[in-house]
This record gives structure tokens, sequence and C-alpha cells, in this order.
């Protein structure tokens, strides 16, 4: 049996910013045989559900951990950077707290995504915030969704 921590929404608790869920079944399913933690750095970093779409401006997760780039919301153009930062720090104290063997995220999410984000509107190579810490901190990662 192996530990895995998992984006909520995959596990089909209504985290998203639009207040609902992206359950995943080959996820829900990988989880009756395993031990699943889910989490949501977005609610963790204090962004409330449903919350308004973000998007990033100037990079993507690893150039905002660098301080490069920002995350702002869509329609107003609100700075939410230090909710995504919060978010990726409280994930990874989770991932140091229980010792996953891999972390699953749902891709394309400005802190989960792993392989694509949302740049100024536009479906972009890169990762988000939380994927980027959780593997400069040597944690594996894999993607669904
Ligand atoms: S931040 Fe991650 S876990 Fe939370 S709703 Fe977005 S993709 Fe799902």
């Amino acid at each position: 049996m192996k530990i895995y921590m998992v984006s909520a929404c995959l596990l089909g608790l209504s985290t998203r910013y639009d207040g609902k869920s992206k359950k995943n079944a080959k996820v829900v399913e990988l989880c009756k045989e395993n031990i699943c933690i889910p989490f949501c750095p977005e609610q963790l970093g204090g962004l409330s559900t449903p919350r308004p779409p973000c998007y990033f401006v100037g990079g993507e997760g690893r150039d905002v951990l660098a301080g490069r780039a920002k995350i702002v919301e869509k329609e107003s153009g609100q700075d939410r950077t230090m909710n995504f930062l919060k978010g990726a720090e409280e994930s990874l104290l989770i991932a140091k707290l229980t010792r996953p063997d891999a972390i699953i995220l749902k891709d394309g999410s400005p802190s989960c995504g792993v392989n694509r984000i949302d740049l100024k509107g536009k479906k972009t190579e890169g990762c988000g915030v939380t994927c980027a810490l959780l593997k400069k901190e040597g944690y594996r990662v894999k993607s669904y969704g």
C-alpha cells in the first residue's frame, strides 16, 4: 500500500474555483487500494470557494517562486500571488508530515498544473506554483486531468 497526496478536486471534492469538482475515476480507483490524502492548495492559501478564476502574468510556477511572475484574478486584475504561495507552502508542510510516495495533481491549474498552465488567458506549457515547489523539494509528482 502506498501513500498519495491528491488534488482534492480529482477525488470529487467541490474545491474548484467554480465550486465544482473534477472527479477522476482512475484516481478514485487508485485510492481504494492505497492511502490518499486530499488537499487543495488554493483553499489552504486562504482563497474562498467558489472564487474568481486566476491566471499567470510574466511566467509560470517556477517564476512565481523566484519572484519574477505573479498570479492575478482574470476579471479584476487583483494580485493573488501571496495566496498561491501560501497554499504551496502549506501543501509542502502536508508532504513533509505525511511523506507520500507520489503526489497526484490536477493539470492546468495555476496551483496544481504539472504540464500546462493558463498564461494571461492562453494555455501554455508550464507548471503551477504548488507543483513547482513540491518538485523543487524533490517530491515525485504525477499529472491527471
Ligand atoms: S487548487 Fe488544485 S486541488 Fe484545488 S481545486 Fe484547483 S486543481 Fe483542484
